[in-house]
């Protein structure tokens, strides 16, 4: 290469580690936005996407409680899978039958904290770090988001008749920055989502190829782990990014939906002998599945 081409290629390299260095700068110094959706787990990052683009303080407050919703519907599908460890049904047998409350999925997380400090699995420690003290009295995050939002998003979405923008403004801001913060201090909701896309046998390990669902519409990342647990091609799993997988075993899936499509992560609603029934915060489309026992 001649020095003026060498020269050529150096300055396209610098303009280039320039822009990249700008766009770096931004997400690290720039609206918290698009840094913060990217590291959530698909439902929650599609919620807050919603929040923070809606143009009117009403959408804003509505996906708000979404964003709640969906942390609080999230971090109980987690805690039981920890806790049931593979055996069925994964959800206490006085929850069978009716459609389950938002209360009653914060009330299984408020009342695991003895049994998720006598786990020994990885994941009971990440999931217990951000949730309890080592006294097992709950964070502050835990408080807010599975005690005092749970009342907040009962008494408003009982409230039956529109108001005025106004009151929504006040709402909003009165409740996002302890949502946001409560979310940020739990590192758990940062390992990554998965969906066993391949299992591979090779050399005495199994090596699933794993679809990372971080992010709103996730785009079809696949990673790869080797594990020594058996996990079904399909399964919605928590992934540590070394070897453990956490199935999430029918309490979240991240499957096609029957209505649109489309790719949506469905939260289990009610488990009755006959059906699983399931709903996504992200189109409040429906699917029923075999039952889950
Ligand atoms: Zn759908």
């Amino acid at each position: 290469m001649d020095p003026q081409q060498t020269a050529e290629v150096l300055g396209a390299l610098e303009r280039r580690l320039t822009s990249l260095e700008q766009t770096v700068l931004q997400l690290i110094e720039g609206p918290a936005a698009p840094y913060l959706v990217l590291t959530y787990p698909e439902p929650i990052a599609t919620s807050l996407a919603r929040e923070q683009s809606a143009a009117h303080y009403h959408e804003k407050f509505f996906s708000l409680l979404d964003v709640g919703e969906t942390s609080v519907r999230y971090i109980a599908a987690l805690v039981l899978a920890v806790l049931c460890d593979g055996a069925s049904p994964p959800i206490p047998l006085r929850l069978m039958g009716a459609p389950i409350s938002l209360g009653s999925w914060a009330g299984l997380v408020a009342e695991s904290s003895e049994s998720l400090r006598a786990s020994r699995s990885e994941f009971a420690e990440h999931v217990t770090t951000g949730l309890f003290r080592s006294s097992g009295k709950p964070t502050p995050a835990n408080r807010l988001l599975l005690s005092e939002f749970v009342n907040l998003r009962n008494r408003e979405r009982g409230h039956g008749s529109a108001r005025p923008e106004g009151v929504y403004e006040g709402l909003y801001r009165r409740h996002v920055s302890e949502i946001h913060d409560s979310l940020k201090s739990l590192p758990f909701l940062n390992l990554p989502l998965v969906r066993v896309e391949q299992i591979n046998f090779a050399g005495g390990t199994i090596q699933y190829d794993l679809k990372v669902l971080m992010g709103p519409s996730p785009m079809g990342r696949i990673e790869t782990a080797r594990c020594s647990k058996q996990v079904s091609r399909g399964e919605t799993c928590l992934w540590d990014w070394g070897e453990e997988l956490l199935a999430l075993d029918g309490l979240l899936s991240y499957v096609v939906c029957d209505e649109c499509g489309a790719e949506h992560t469905f939260f289990l609603d009610q488990a009755t002998t006959k059906a699983a029934h399931y709903y996504t915060y992200s189109t409040n489309h429906r699917i029923e599945r075999p039952p889950i026992h």
